[in-house]
């Protein structure tokens, strides 16, 4: 668990390189600037682990790219106190950046290891979001309603459980699309029945997956 000057020192040039692509939100780039992400992979990718790419996490994961991490959080326009719902824990690391940005977090993980994997790693970090192993379809309806919902993984479309469980006045920033690319959409529910949708350009998340055979 050891944090290097090399490590910081890599850290503020990522944020240096998050900043250059366009991420403005001074809270979201602290953020990415105090959280070890090196602790958040496999040994192997020590030394990798600052430059602006994802990488493999297992079961055929991965940890978003820093820029898209940043992104997505830059949409979401979080506040302290807001209650946010994650869709796909994956290392834990979004769930971090919400957190030090003061959320009250809420993540689900399809896959078991991941989500065992990530709530040791966040408790030995001294991180308490609210974990759950579960289908992120189905979000959670106990917990609801939320300030935000964040996707981080490919959405074929929409999931109305999810438009259900935010507020209104509330955000969801979600990649939609089928097969490799999908659009970053922002949707802002007007009222119980009615959202604003925005468009955010392309991205390449792993899918949202169903449920398991
Ligand atoms: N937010 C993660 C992080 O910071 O490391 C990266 C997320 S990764 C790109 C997408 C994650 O969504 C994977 O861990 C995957 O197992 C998970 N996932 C896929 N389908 C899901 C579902 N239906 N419910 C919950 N999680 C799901």
């Amino acid at each position: 668990m050891t944090d290097t000057y090399r490590h910081q020192g890599l850290r503020r040039k990522l944020v240096e390189t998050i900043k250059s692509k366009g991420i403005r939100d001074e809270r979201v780039l602290d953020a990415i600037g105090k959280i070890p992400r090196h602790l958040f992979l496999d040994s192997s990718f020590t030394e990798i682990a600052y430059q602006d790419k994802p990488f493999p996490i297992g079961l055929g994961q991965t940890i978003s790219q820093p820029y898209t991490v940043a992104f997505q959080t830059e949409l979401l326009e979080v506040k302290p106190g807001d209650k946010i719902l994650e869709i796909g824990t994956g290392s834990g690391y979004q769930a971090c950046v919400l957190f030090e940005m003061g959320a009250k977090v809420f993540s689900i993980e399809r896959h078991r290891e991941l989500h065992k994997k990530s709530k040791a790693l966040l408790n030995k970090m001294g991180y308490t979001p609210k974990l759950f192993y579960g289908d992120g379809y189905k979000g959670l309806p106990t917990f609801a309603p939320f300030d935000k919902i964040l996707v981080t993984a490919g959405a074929p479309e929409i999931p109305d459980d999810l438009l259900k469980q935010l507020k209104v006045g509330g955000f969801m920033v979600i990649p939609v699309g089928k097969g490799g690319s999908q659009v970053m959409f922002r949707l802002k529910k007007t009222s119980d029945s009615e959202f604003e949708k925005e468009e955010f350009g392309h991205f390449r998340f792993v899918p949202l997956l169903g449920k398991k055979d």
